[in-house]
């Protein structure tokens, strides 16, 4: 296994305190990032001849579970990370690979729109073939670390093949990439999840990922499952965080006209279980979609389309819950379950949205094309 010790030092001495001012802030989690970078974390799936460790999906999952309990922003960052990473693997980008292997490289998806919006299957930006150059126009709606990281994995339309989409490693710093606007979100505030803009950015043939209209299928078989299960595992993490302090808040707070705790009080026993049951729940549905996804089993591809539809609205409803057990006090910051409350929300409207992997599994079940076009 990778070094569980390290990992945990890094979440407790740096990942976990700078959690509330990333939040208050919206500030990008630098510290935290750059820890794990160093640790040879972000290089956690990077293949060993590239320096990396070589290590699967699991792996990745777990990383993103454990820094999601202490700070939601940095989890997002770091599953985008991997997500991206895994597109490198895929068509073996190897420079790149070894710079991440090397932990000076931090990666992103720039998918979604301002033109298709959640429809991150049919982009609208564009590609032309200009002289010995390829020349991208796009206004991408969201890309998380999109002023911190090192290259996006782009989506556009085709050069010239008939399909939806082609790739392409873009470098931050081209020229001609636009960044209209900081993040102010609800949630995951230190994600740096900003729109950014190209015009006429250079890139060269090199720089395509896969071949010209093999971005979707790529997409699908390496991206897909990658996100959706790191994004489900975030939000356990969130679950279980936000349940253990529930615990700690329910145990150590008094009734004293009652000489009671919160925590003898049946209603906020009964939130707490309910609580716990849709975390574990949850946490097993991903287990198995990861055993599934890794012994190549039947079933693997319904269960990674199922796992973020199933722990998006799991998510959702355990900060809600916890929220209502712990009453006033977490209406404030200080606990920061409020904060959770207000992570949990992202995962919902991050593409796949839960409205669309809901209609993704319903298609699944009956044979129907996965999207139309
Ligand atoms: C914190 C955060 C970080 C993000 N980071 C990235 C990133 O790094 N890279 C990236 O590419 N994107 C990123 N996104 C964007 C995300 O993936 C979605 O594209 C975006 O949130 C969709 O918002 P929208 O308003 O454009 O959705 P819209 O497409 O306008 O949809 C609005 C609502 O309508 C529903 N809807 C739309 N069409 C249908 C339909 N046909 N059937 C049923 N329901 C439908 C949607 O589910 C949604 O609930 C991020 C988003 C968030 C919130």
């Amino acid at each position: 296994m990778y070094d569980q010790e390290l990992l945990q030092k890094i979440i407790s001495e740096t990942v976990a305190p700078d959690a509330g001012r990333v939040d208050h802030e919206g500030a990008f989690p630098r510290a935290g990032i750059d820890a794990l970078a160093a640790a040879g974390v972000l290089a956690l799936t990077v293949p060993t001849e590239f320096g990396g460790g070589g290590f699967g999906m699991a792996a990745a999952a777990d990383v993103v579970r454990q820094v999601s309990a202490a700070c939601g922003s940095t989890a997002m960052v770091v599953a985008m990370h991997f997500s991206a990473t895994a597109v490198l693997a895929a068509t073996g980008r190897n420079d790149v690979l070894r710079e991440i292997g090397r932990g000076q490289h931090l990666t992103s998806l720039a998918f979604s729109e301002t033109g298709s919006r959640s429809h991150f299957w049919a982009p609208v930006s564009t590609a032309r073939v200009d002289g010995e150059d390829v020349v991208l126009d796009a206004r991408k709606s969201w890309v998380t670390a999109a002023h911190e990281a090192d290259s996006y994995v782009w989506s556009s339309r085709p050069l010239q093949a008939d399909e939806q989409m082609t790739l392409w490693l873009v470098r931050t710093g081209s020229e001609g990439l636009g960044y209209p606007g900081q993040f102010d979100g609800l949630g995951l505030r230190g994600n740096d999840s900003c729109p950014v803009t190209a015009d006429g950015v250079r890139v060269t043939p090199a720089d395509m990922l896969g071949a010209d209209g093999a971005g979707m299928d790529i997409a699908l078989a390496a991206v897909l499952p990658s996100f959706l299960v790191l994004n489900a595992s975030a939000s356990v993490g969130l679950m279980q965080s936000v349940t253990r302090q529930t615990v700690a808040h329910l145990v150590g707070t008094r009734l004293e006209h009652l000489d009671q705790t919160l925590a003898q009080q049946l209603p906020a026993r009964v939130t707490l279980a309910t609580m716990q049951i849709q975390t574990d729940r949850t946490r097993t549905l991903v287990e198995d979609a990861l055993v599934a996804l890794e012994s190549g089993r039947e079933d693997a591809p319904l269960l990674v389309l199922e796992v973020k539809a199933a722990a998006d609205d799991s998510a959702a409803l355990v900060a809600d819950l916890a929220m209502a057990a712990c009453g006033g006090a977490a209406f404030r910051k200080e606990l920061g379950i409020e904060r959770r409350f207000r992570d949990s929300r992202a995962a919902r409207v991050m593409a796949p949205t839960t409205d669309a992997l809901l209609d993704f599994v319903g298609r699944a079940l009956t044979g129907l094309p996965l999207m139309d076009a």
